[in-house]
């Protein structure tokens, strides 16, 4: 049966075209990538090199293999089995679709295929091409599935060959390929061979632990921690490197894949990174191993000409999701305890120019004058810094205010801490209205007229419900004319025409209609908008009070938007800046 067909021009022009020959590594891709598009459940690679090059590139599976005819079809430019036409490009499930690597791969080298159809007739078809000619063709006997030799890589196209990177650097670059495959594709077995010496195997059982100490060595897993989470249809599990252990400087050792395709993805790099917030030193890159599963549909995969890019239509809820489900597994584990020993060791590596400025800082006596005091004094206890219950939780001593936005403050242990008050505050704030869901918000004496955009006015009587749930009740009041009864909390700027714009647009840009991601903005936006911002004076009751109960919230280490609330500078550290060891 013929399965493969040329593709009409109108589905050709929809395909970006792109260099997928550059060089050797990238030649093992495409053929390992069909061999996986093949269904394969073993895929065998075999490099040679001289001193200068590699020589020959050998890929053996057992996936589908191609009738005769279309093991000649195979090499025509843009042919291909994966799709029809333009449409199937919004849906793709396979690594392949442009159907030009084979032919492009033809052109460019010496190609022996031996291929046998899974389950049709008995031979095995050979065929031989130089330079995109065919030389021979044959049949023969062979086990299902498909074998291609590629030799005399670039033999007639001297320019490229000689921009062939050094040996070394095209096969780092091959293994990092296959391990990345090997990641996104568990249940298949590889194996490498270089010069006929194995290199990297895997078994394909399935488990991404087995493929990552297939990479790193079985020790590598004590490190890491697992991540399994979904948000908004969107499943992101895998492994990160565990707060404490070692971190890297850079991002070598991200590895993600969406849909089972490998990645580079600079905006879930920076998801990963704040999932961690503050357990991250700054400017330190955990390890990852993340799948992201989420419907075809979402996902453009044809934007890059190696295809090692997609875009997302949802990018920021593919963000949330990495960032949730990274933030999540952190602190299943309990890792705020290990947090307090093990992470500020490293986490000071921020604060190597920590200069302190006496002129900057105030006394803890000082207090500021008393009509600003008052308003913001209304504030704190209108946003949960109130006086706490009593609680077993430590809560460090207060030393000074800097700057009017920075708490300074030291712990049992001596280590200085620094808390960004607003983000503080703003975790307290978050963990107060999460708590109030669904019970109604506080009721204006004074209802508040709102006038709304045509727009915003269409789309609001859909997000009642949601806003009721944060604490906004909100009624029409004819043509574009709204009234709001009530806010989450009384304060000088929830109820604000602008901040309710503001709540409007976070929900209406929402197209998941996900009513529990749109309810945390809603929340995040309120907390942010209601508490303390920098530049305002506290004096040291107010600040004292802020950190009991920012202690006592869930998460004091970040702020909701994942954000650090607090940087610490431990004893040790200081004792080593002075060089007291
Ligand atoms: P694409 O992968 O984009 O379809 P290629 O030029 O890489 O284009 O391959 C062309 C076609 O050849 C594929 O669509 C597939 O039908 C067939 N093919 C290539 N390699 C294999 C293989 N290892 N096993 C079975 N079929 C293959
Ligand atoms: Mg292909």
């Amino acid at each position: 049966m013929n399965i493969i067909h040329v593709l009409d021009e109108e589905t050709i022009s929809h395909i970006a075209a792109g260099e997928v020959v550059e060089r050797a590594a990238s030649i093992v891709k495409e053929l390992v990538e069909n061999s996986v598009d093949a269904k394969s459940t073993s895929i065998k690679i075999d490099i040679s090199a001289d001193k200068n090059a590699v020589t020959k590139i050998s890929i053996n599976d057992n996936g589908a293999g191609m009738s005769a005819e279309d093991a000649l079809l195979a090499f025509r430019q843009h042919a291909t089995s994966k799709i029809i036409r333009h449409d199937d490009l919004n849906e793709i499930s396979t690594l392949g679709f442009r159907g030009e690597a084979l032919a492009s791969i033809a052109a460019v080298s010496k190609i022996t295929l031996t291929t046998k159809e899974r389950g049709a007739s008995p031979e095995a078809v050979k065929i031989v091409i130089h330079g995109g000619e065919i030389i021979s063709q044959s049949t023969v006997g062979a086990p299902e599935g498909t074998t291609i030799v590629v030799e005399d890589i670039f033999y007639n196209t001297p320019a490229r060959k000689k921009f062939q990177k050094k040996v070394p650097t095209e096969l780092s670059h091959i293994y990092d390929m296959v391990e990345r495959l090997a990641l996104s594709h568990k249940n298949i077995a590889f194996v490498l061979n270089y010069q006929g010496n194995e290199r990297f195997r895997t078994y394909g059982s399935g488990e991404t632990l087995d493929v990552i100490a297939g990479i790193f060595g079985s020790s590598f897993s004590k490190e890491l921690i697992a991540v399994s989470d979904s948000f908004s249809n969107i499943a992101v599990s895998g492994y990160v490197t565990k707060p404490g252990c070692r971190m890297k400087s850079s991002a070598t050792e991200f590895y993600l894949s969406v849909n089972s395709r490998q990645i580079v993805s600079r905006s879930i790099q920076w998801a990963v990174r704040e999932g961690f917030g503050t357990l991250l030193p700054v400017g330190m890159y955990p390890s990852a191993f993340l799948d992201i599963e989420i419907d075809a549909h979402d996902v453009d995969v044809n934007v890059h000409p190696t295809k090692k890019e997609v875009r997302f239509s949802r990018e920021r809820d593919v963000m949330t999701a990495v960032q949730n489900a990274v933030y999540n597994a952190l602190h299943d584990e309990d890792i705020f305890d290990a947090h307090k020993t093990e992470a500020p060791k490293e986490k000071i590596s921020t604060l190597d120019n920590f200069v302190c400025d006496p002129a900057a800082v105030y006394s803890p006596a000082y207090s500021p004058p008393l009509k600003q005091s008052r308003r913001t004094e209304i504030q704190l206890r209108r946003t949960g810094v109130v006086e706490p219950a009593e609680t077993d939780v430590y809560v460090p001593e207060v030393i000074a205010q800097i700057d009017e936005t920075y708490i300074l403050a030291k712990n049992e242990n001596g280590d200085l801490l620094i808390v960004d008050q607003h983000a503080a505050h703003e975790r307290i704030m978050y963990d107060l209205l999460l708590e109030r869901i669904g019970m109604g918000g506080q009721e204006l004496i004074v209802p508040l007229p709102l006038k709304l955009s045509r727009k915003e006015s269409a789309a609001v009587p859909d997000m009642l419900d949601i806003l009721a749930e944060a604490g906004y009740v909100l009624e029409p009041f004819g043509e574009d004319n709204w009234i709001v009864r009530s806010v989450p909390v009384i304060s000088s700027t929830l109820g604000s025409p602008e901040v309710i714009h503001e709540i409007i647009a976070q929900v209406m840009d929402d197209p998941s209609k996900d009513k529990e991601g749109v309810l945390d903005r809603v929340l995040k936006t309120a907390a942010c908008r209601a508490v303390v911002k920098g530049n305002t004076l506290l004096n040291s009751e107010q600040m004292n009070r802020l950190l009991r109960q920012l202690m006592a919230t869930k998460s004091p280490y970040t702020c909701p938007h994942g954000r650090p609330t607090l940087i610490a500078l431990t004893k040790a550290r200081l004792d080593s800046m002075f060089l007291r060891t």
